[in-house]
């Protein structure tokens, strides 16, 4: 058994590790490995990397260091041995001390004397722990590991001789047969018997190196998480235990930054089969993972996925090294005799070029000394001198199961190209064990969350919302998405959190998710609004599935759409500026959300809810062509002229419209005509043909006054002056028997806009209330026209069409 840092880092969790024993000794004969008490070995490099630099605080780091220790002999050790106990912790810490001191006056580290340095932190726990259970009346040996595990002279990450190892460790266990044997982890003694150590993370591996040895039943590593966890669970919320994982994922998994395990543990166990559990101190009844030869047969292809941080890339390129053999060879000794580790090498078939992945630390050092050694060949210009990147990190989907299903790396790719995450490098063994790519540092929370979603949660997706505009349509949405979340959830496998919300003054964000009961107040308190600070933050969060929704009529948002489409944002917009100002911008929009596979949808622009621009595309995407359109776009215009009559003056109807929100904050946007001009713009694009605003011809029923009226008040005014003229309009229609519509057409290539008088029959002359209604005469709706109709404006209609755009854009 093996007992990490946070395990053996409180007097409480001690205890728990005696419990623990206590139990298992009952029926089984235990080696017990410990690692330093949590978070001492970092300390201890503190220390002696401040002592080096000759600040005196590293006397404060050391003073932490023994508190820490002294603390929990005082929740463990009872009494009667706790003087004693002390006695012999002062002392060690006396020499680590001394060690210390030294170190300060000779201001020098070298890797030999920081393995004497390391051993206390495992020297210390080792003995706490066994005095522990001795003090709770339960008989511990304890051994210490550095008279049975023999090692190189590589300092700080020294190799293991198998040979002596095993023979000490068999030889001591042979004659030692009590219950329980307590031995520090991590630390080993060389051939020439100098102190060396076995790699961070290492007492993971002094417990493998044990139950070898002895052949034993079971390897058990008890940390602070309750098995190997699909990702990360420090930076993927959702990951969960893999229940269980053959060696070589587990290999594969540790390898590739799963620090749960330390990579060379599984090797020794392997080669006799030992089965070995991951399990969870502070939680022993919890499963926990297993690791066997086969696993158990699982039919998840993809196990498990992990990453490395701190990666450089290094290129070594040219003409030259095309079709010649042994560049590779000569290049892979040179890192060897560097004693460099390559984590990834990827080689395209023109053999133009090979790149390989280093730890960052390493690559100035890789970068001399292979331009060292292609000296001859760069002076040539055969080849260029080694290229070096760095800011990087490497993810891995790792299961031994992958070879057998296609298109995991494509889910892989399209997964990470979806959420904007660039792939600079790509390898996959022949094993097909793992595929691991190299990405930017900064995206890594977001690749790992965005492959866990698309591998171990295809039933949810999280859709992370950033929402501008919150007047009366940003309301309702809101409102809507609050109410809505638990079906959608349930029923759409899709969990929505708005993440930013910003209105003309301020805006606000929570990585986790707004409460949308208190939005207001929230928003309220934010910070000041900016176009660029809102998507700046959107941005920089980084986070999946993310969409950016306009909810205002404002120009300058439009003008933004652009920039979110290239970061893959996606744009919802009830907002109809873009579509309908110059065609370049519109175009360009369209083509941007093409070339980044990016949503842009604005569904509300024509008709609110009603699925019009949505039927339309299902058309033109299915080869049919549009010939004509008859339309009445303008829900306000509709309400108005339905509700007047020689009973009301047109004064007081306008004014009702706007007070029940069906037009346009300013209504002579509505009145004028230029609305439904817009509307009938996006059809006629959408139907692909190119048209400006300026090519509609604009047949408008106001007066001289009313269009020149420089304010909304003196608009109302003109309205009222001239009751007359709009009486006249209607008077004409009642005496023709007909009803009065504002109607957009697109017919032969043109399109125009006008009040008109409809006949009873029409389909037009029964339109009620703000409602709108679209005629698409087509290639197939020849005769009969496809006809939308219903509901074309108002606040909640408005929000559920942006409702529904928001769940085309997940369902991309
Ligand atoms: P110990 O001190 O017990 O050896 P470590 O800190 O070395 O513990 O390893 C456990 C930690 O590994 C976890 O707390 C977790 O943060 C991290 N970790 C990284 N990847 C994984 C993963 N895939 N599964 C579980 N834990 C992981
Ligand atoms: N104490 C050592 C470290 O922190 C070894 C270990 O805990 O496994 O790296
Ligand atoms: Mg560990």
């Amino acid at each position: 058994m093996k007992f990490g840092g946070t395990s053996v880092g409180s007097a409480k969790n001690i205890l728990q590790v005696v419990s623990i024993l206590k139990q298992l000794s009952e029926h089984s004969q235990l080696a017990v490995v410990v690692s330093a008490v949590g978070g001492v070995t970092d300390s201890l490099l503190k220390a002696a990397k401040l002592a080096v630099e000759k600040s005196q605080e590293y006397n404060d780091e050391f003073n932490n260091i023994k508190d820490k220790h002294l603390n929990i002999v005082d929740g463990l050790i009872s009494e009667q041995y706790n003087a004693m106990v002390k006695e012999v912790i002062l002392d060690k810490l006396d020499q680590l001390k001394q060690l210390l001191d030294g170190l300060y006056l000779i201001n020098e580290l070298s890797p030999k004397t920081t393995d004497k340095l390391l051993s206390f932190g495992e020297g210390l726990s080792s003995y706490i722990i066994s005095q522990a259970l001795n003090s709770s009346g339960i008989e511990a040996d304890l051994k210490n590991s550095q008279e049975l595990i023999v090692t190189d002279e590589q300092h700080t990450q020294a190799g293991v001789i198998l040979g002596l190892t095993n023979a000490n460790i068999k030889a001591y266990f042979k004659d030692n047969k009590s219950a329980i044997t307590i031995l520090p982890g991590f630390i080993s003694r060389s051939e020439k018997g100098e102190l060396t150590t076995l790699g961070r993370g290492g007492s993971d591996y002094t417990a493998a190196l044990i139950a070898a040895a002895l052949k034993a039943d079971e390897l058990q590593i008890w940390t602070d998480v309750s098995g190997m966890y699909t990702a990360n669970p420090k930076l993927v919320k959702q990951a969960r235990p893999i229940e269980s994982i053959s060696y070589q994922e587990a290999v594969e998994l540790s390898h590739f930054g799963a620090k749960v395990l330390y990579p060379p543990t599984v090797q020794p166990v392997l080669e006799l089969n030992i089965p070995m559990v991951i399990k969870n101190t502070m939680a022993p009844d919890e499963p926990g993972t297993l690791i066997t030869e086969t696993g158990i047969k699982n039919i998840r292809p993809v196990k498990g996925i992990s990453h490395i941080g701190d990666i450089a890339l290094l290129t070594l390129q040219g003409n030259g090294m095309v079709g010649i053999p042994g560049f590779s060879r000569r290049l892979f000794e040179t890192l060897a005799q560097e004693k460099i580790n390559i984590i990834l090498i990827t080689q395209a078939s023109s053999e133009h070029s090979i790149c390989f992945g280093i730890k960052v630390e390493d690559a100035e050092r890789a970068k001399k000394a292979v331009d060292i050694s292609f000296e001859n060949e760069i002076a040539l210009h055969k080849i260029d001198p080694i290229l070096v990147e760095t800011g990087l990190a490497i993810v891995a989907i790792v299961g031994d199961n992958m070879k057998n299903h296609q298109g995991i790396s494509g889910r892989m790719f399209s997964a990470l190209g979806r959420n904007n995450v660039n792939v600079r490098a790509i390898a996959q063994g022949a094993s097909e064990r793992n595929i691991s790519a190299v990405i930017d540092e900064k995206d890594v929370r977001k690749a790992l969350n965005t492959l866990h979603e698309s591998f171990f949660e295809v039933e949810t997706k999280q859709l992370n919302l950033f929402i501008t505009g919150v007047g009366n349509v940003g309301e309702r949405l809101i409102e809507q998405i609050n109410s809505q979340a638990p079906f959608v959830k349930e029923r759409l496998k899709m969990k929505i959190r708005v993440i930013g919300l910003s209105n003309s003054r301020k805006m606000v964000f929570d990585k986790k998710g707004l409460d949308l009961n208190h939005w207001k107040r929230t928003l309220e308190s934010g910070e000041v609004a900016s176009l660029d600070g809102f998507l700046d933050m959107i941005k920089s969060l980084n986070l999946r599935n993310s969409i950016f929704v306009d909810v205002t009529a404002n120009e300058d948002v439009a003008y933004k759409y652009d920039q979110y489409l290239r970061a893959n944002i996606a744009v919802v917009a009830c907002n109809k500026i873009a579509c309908s100002s110059d065609f370049g911008i519109y175009s360009e929009l369209k083509r941007l959300s093409r070339k980044y596979n990016t949503p842009f949808l604005f569904e509300t622009n024509v008709g609110a809810g009603l699925p019009v621009i949505d039927t339309l595309n299902h058309l033109i995407n299915s080869g049919d062509e549009v010939h004509s359109i008859k339309a009445v776009l303008s829900g306000s215009l509709n309400f108005i002229f339905n509700n007047f009559s020689d009973q009301v003056r047109f004064h007081d109807v306008v004014r009702l419209a706007q007070e029940e929100g069906y037009t346009e904050p300013d209504p002579r946007i509505d009145l004028s005509g230029i609305d439904v001009a817009r509307k009938i713009l996006i059809l006629v694009r959408e139907s692909g043909i190119e048209m400006n605003l300026d090519d509609i011809e604009m047949d408008g029923f106001l007066t001289s006054a009313a269009t020149g009226a420089k304010t909304v008040n003196d608009f109302y005014q003109t309205l009222k002056d001239e009751e007359g003229h709009y009486q006249a309009l209607y008077r004409s229609a009642k005496e023709n028997n007909c009803q009065l519509k504002f109607v957009a057409e697109f017919a032969d290539g043109k399109a125009k806009v006008g009040l008109q008088e409809i006949p009873s029959g029409h389909p037009f002359y029964n339109l009620e209330g703000k409602d709108n209604i679209v005629m698409f005469y087509t290639a197939r709706y020849s005769e009969q026209p496809m006809i939308i109709k219903g509901a074309g404006a108002g606040a909640d209609v408005t929000a559920s069409g942006l409702f529904a755009d928001i769940i085309r854009a997940a369902n991309n």
